[in-house]
């Protein structure tokens, strides 16, 4: 897939956003410089306390409920203020496993590209390397209300879930989890995966905690489309309709995500309800050379409009 636009992500706020970071390489080795126009803002997160260079500050990190230390640190910019503030979790091994383990496609793309700048440039060259933006992944820091003490919400966009999970999800179907995913109702999502949870007695927490993850992700990817294609119907080119004061953004994936748990935007087609709905019920598959899905008893569908899927 090529990728020769420049795609910004939106800027979706989230419930209590400080920010939200694209995943590099110094995010999984050891922390994140906080941008200067959100100093202010984290000042007042922390009960009006501002850091002077050397002043360093103990906080916390919750991911996913788990509390990890991390510093919040000042350092003096030798220009003169706004000085430079960052988070900190060089010595947090765990902290820094879990962010490995769950964001494996930047770790390994970055790794990859590191090593190839290292061949190129030579053993003493400052590296840099960054994400594709059509794979880019995200922390969204949070404010909990309580100084010092912030949520991270690890944005994952390929979702590494154990096979028994897999099957539970398959099980349920692809259409009814597409949809549980693509709910916009914080509370109708809780909803769903408590009722999920309570058919699913083993593993349950981590069913829950694929859905949550696969629906961070496929948020941002869904209006990133939409923005895209101006919320219209790849396969027929129809608007989508306003439903309840939003659009209509429905987006289907070619690799199942019950099994693939992929919702990088090359796993998606943006498609109106009606072209969704029949996709799942005459088992429609995609074909990426031609751009287009087959079905046994169906005519084929072209893509009509086509921005992220080419080659
Ligand atoms: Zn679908
Ligand atoms: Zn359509």
């Amino acid at each position: 897939m090529t990728c020769d636009t420049d795609w910004s992500w939106p800027q979706i706020a989230t419930l209590n956003l400080i920010m939200r970071k694209r995943v590099d390489w110094s995010l999984l080795r050891s922390g994140w410089t906080i941008p200067v126009d959100i100093h202010e803002r984290l000042v007042d997160e922390n009960d009006g306390v501002e850091l002077q260079p050397k002043d360093k500050r103990h906080v916390v990190l919750l991911v996913d409920g788990h509390p990890f230390d991390a510093m919040l640190t000042c350092i003096r910019r030798p220009q003169g203020p706004p000085h430079i503030l960052q988070i900190r979790y060089d010595t947090n091994q765990e902290l820094r496993q879990v962010l490995e383990a769950t964001f494996w496609t930047s770790r390994k793309y970055l790794q990859l590209e590191r090593e190839r700048l290292r061949r190129e440039l030579g053993p003493n060259a400052k590296l840099y390397a960054e994400v594709p933006p059509h794979f880019a992944e995200f922390v969204e820091w949070r404010a909990t209300g309580i100084p010092f003490y912030y949520h991270v919400d690890l944005v994952p966009c390929r979702f590494r879930a154990s096979d028994i999970v897999k099957q539970t999800l398959a099980n349920l179907g692809e259409p009814h989890i597409e949809a549980i995913l693509a709910e916009e109702s914080e509370n109708r999502f809780a909803y769903w995966v408590a009722a999920i949870e309570r058919i699913t007695p083993e593993d349950n927490a981590e069913v829950a905690r694929a859905l949550r993850y696969c629906r961070r992700y496929l948020g941002l990817a869904q209006r990133l489309l939409g923005q895209m294609y101006g919320h219209t119907c790849q396969l027929c080119g129809r608007q989508a309709q306003y439903s309840a004061g939003s659009m209509v953004n429905t987006t289907h994936h070619i690799d199942p995500v019950t099994t693939s748990m992929d919702n990088r935007i090359s796993n998606l087609v943006l498609v109106c309800p009606t072209h969704h709905a029949m996709l799942h019920a005459h088992n429609f598959t995609f074909d990426r050379t031609s751009l287009s899905f087959a079905s046994p008893k169906m005519c084929v569908l072209k893509i009509a409009m086509d921005k992220h899927l080419g080659s």
